[in-house]
């Protein structure tokens, strides 16, 4: 459903994503993982059309999205989550939630269909559907979930999940991740999965792609992915440039 080639963004001099190639089965998750800063959000901000490609083609279902609107490419059914949730303070859970039902599913929406889907989504990811409720009554993990509950509500055929794990304890990124699994078995959906460390996401993704500034490095299963030798160093080469930072500071 989804074929990526030669995907590339350049920031000034900076090479930020180098020539991906992907493509994405329908109804599966592909886990897509790397250190910090190398790429995987530049890539869900061209796959959604927040940033435009320096190089490349998307295609979705055939059809060529690659520096298309967001607002296009979300009604065209790609729904994606930011890692740093902005929820509107002043509107409920469930306003911020019809919102995204209204504006980003295709075709003409009524304001009743609207609710419904935002009611819908909400419930899929286990939050309040209380009208009343205000976004500050959520914490991190609930801050997470509206942020999956909006992508939803747009009715999306592709989900872009990024970090969804971020800030979360144990217990939370197992729930998450399950409800990522559960998600894709009640609604069809493909799912492409970001996340910068391995844990969790690796139980329950079909695939694993593995970014290294900006390059892909490796794809495969996770089990295979896990043990090549080239993630494998990359991964303890950045916990070794964290622990020397950490050591640094104190
Ligand atoms: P990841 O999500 O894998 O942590 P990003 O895709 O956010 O990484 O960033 C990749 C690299 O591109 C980083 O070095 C980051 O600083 C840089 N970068 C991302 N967005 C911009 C931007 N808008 N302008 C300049 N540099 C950017
Ligand atoms: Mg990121």
């Amino acid at each position: 459903m989804l074929r990526v080639e030669g995907l590339s963004k350049h920031f000034g001099g900076f090479t930020a994503v180098n020539n991906v190639d992907f493509s994405l089965e329908k109804g599966e998750i592909l886990g897509l993982i790397g250190p910090n800063g190398s790429g995987k959000s530049t890539i869900f901000n061209m796959l959604s059309g927040t940033l435009e490609p320096n190089a490349g083609s998307i295609q979705l279902d055939g059809k060529e999205i690659a520096g298309a609107s967001p607002h296009a490419i979300c009604v065209m059914g790609v729904g994606r989550t930011f890692q740093i949730p902005r929820p509107f303070r002043r509107l409920s859970i469930l306003e911020n939630a019809a919102l995204a039902g209204y504006y980003g599913q295709a075709g003409a929406v009524t304001r009743a269909e609207a609710w419904r889907s935002a009611e819908e989504a909400l419930e899929l990811v286990g939050l309040p559907s209380d009208a009343e409720a205000s976004v500050d009554t959520l914490g991190a993990a609930g801050l997470k979930k509206l942020e999956l509950a909006k992508a939803l509500a747009t009715k999306p055929s592709l989900l872009l999940a990024d970090e969804s794990l971020g800030g979360l304890d144990h217990s939370e990124m197992d729930q998450a991740a399950d409800m990522l699994k559960n998600i894709r078995e009640e609604l069809g959906v493909t799912i492409i999965w970001v996340e910068h460390i391995m844990g969790v996401l690796m139980r329950v993704v079909d695939r694993v792609m593995v970014l290294d500034h900006g390059e892909k490095i490796a794809e495969g299963r996770p089990q295979e992915v896990a043990t090549n030798p080239k993630v494998i160093e990359v991964y303890l080469g950045s916990e070794a440039e964290e622990t020397a930072a950490a050591a640094n500071r104190d």
